[in-house]
């Protein structure tokens, strides 16, 4: 059995959608089988995940044996890793390792939860991620998490987004959001809140304390990200739990986020090493008695093979991400992933469980040049 082609292409939701706002799709195919399907992580359209794997990646997987895929992904990172671990080259590989889990699943007509191991649960509880609450009024606010409310979550995390060159622009603002935020829901029901990288240690303790006080659930990337120390010392000097690592691409990084003290990590499966990487970051995690709740955007390739791993994950703690739960990217499915009563059945067909509609992808389908 030997990979014949590797398809690299944007899809694109809306006519009007421009190539930053579309997705980032590879697709694997065997000579004398089935395919299999991935997804890079969409920033600014994964063109440049896209264009590494077409170009570097994909000649060299031509006539490999697909399920030898860890061994071939793990050496295109070591071959191509100066064109950039951080982010771009890692993302371009969680695509590729999610299509090869997929074909994988197909070829022994298993989903992937079972080729992992099995399903420690086979309903899997979301929580709403809502973005965008730093430019929002308070009323505004409220008004959104009103509405997502009706997707029954498990939970609600209200994410900030604001200026990342502007550090604690509105420490007072966004507190107020989370007062407001916590009335309207109740002191029972459980809310995360993301920084976005939005304070200095300072702002962010002081944020915390108040997060503490309200019975928020974790607080998350209260400082940038890249200050791993500073990540480590907010996570120590709060009660809260104090989670990063969405925007670490390597095993070893993510292993520093917890040295430096951070006890809740949240790798994303489309932009560090897919199906195979976050598994080893589950095992890092699990040997340091710390939390891994995936990050997690894209609700249909991504969110699919989320779940996957998120059932094989004994010591889940919190639900899974869901961001987006606009229909508008379900036509180019048969059996778009949608929530039940406030929970996700596990895909039980092979592979990742996803059924392409064809007409619709090749309407939706932008070449990589
Ligand atoms: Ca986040």
């Amino acid at each position: 059995m030997k990979i014949r082609d590797v398809e690299v292409f944007q899809v694109q939701w809306a006519p009007e959608d421009n190539p930053a706002q579309c997705s980032a799709w590879v697709r694997v195919q065997c000579d004398d089988g089935p395919c299999g399907i991935g997804e890079a992580s969409p920033m600014q359209g994964g063109l440049a995940s896209l264009g590494i794997v077409k170009h570097n990646l994909a000649p060299t997987l031509i006539d490999k044996d697909p399920l030898d895929h860890a061994v071939l992904l793990d050496t295109l990172l070591h071959t191509f890793v100066k064109l950039g671990p951080e982010g771009a080259l890692t993302r371009a590989l969680a695509a590729l390792d999610i299509a090869l889990w997929d074909l994988k699943g197909k070829l022994f007509k298993q989903p992937i939860y079972k080729l992992l191991g099995g399903a420690w649960r086979k309903s899997l509880p979301f929580y709403a991620s809502i973005g965008g609450n730093g430019e929002r009024s308070l009323d505004e606010v409220l008004r959104v998490v009103e509405a997502r409310l009706q997707d029954k979550p498990a939970a609600v995390k209200i994410r900030f987004d604001n200026d990342r060159t502007r550090p604690d622009i509105d420490i007072l603002g966004d507190i107020a959001k989370a007062r407001a935020v916590r009335r309207l829901v109740g002191d029972h029901f459980p809310l995360a809140f993301d920084a976005n990288n939005g304070y200095s240690v300072g702002g962010a303790i002081r944020v915390g304390r108040v997060l503490e006080e309200l019975g928020y659930w974790w607080f998350e990337e209260p400082v940038q990200h890249y200050h791993v120390k500073a990540l480590g010392e907010v996570a120590q000097k709060l009660d809260i739990t104090v989670s990063a690592g969405e925007q670490t691409y390597t095993l070893a990084g993510l292993a520093d986020l917890i040295a430096a003290g951070v006890r809740m990590v949240q790798p994303d499966i489309v932009k560090m090493g897919g199906i195979t990487g976050l598994m080893r970051c589950v095992a890092l995690a699990n040997a340091h008695g710390v939390e891994l709740v995936p990050h997690q955007t894209q609700p249909t390739i991504g969110h699919m093979a989320n779940l996957h791993l998120a059932a094989s994950q004994a010591h889940a703690t919190k639900p899974c991400e869901l961001n987006d739960p606009s229909p508008r990217m379900h036509a180019v499915f048969e059996n778009p992933p949608r929530p039940v009563d406030g929970l996700f059945p596990l895909p039980q067909a092979p592979g990742l469980g996803v059924q392409i509609n064809e007409a619709e992808l090749a309407k939706r389908r932008v070449p990589i040049a």
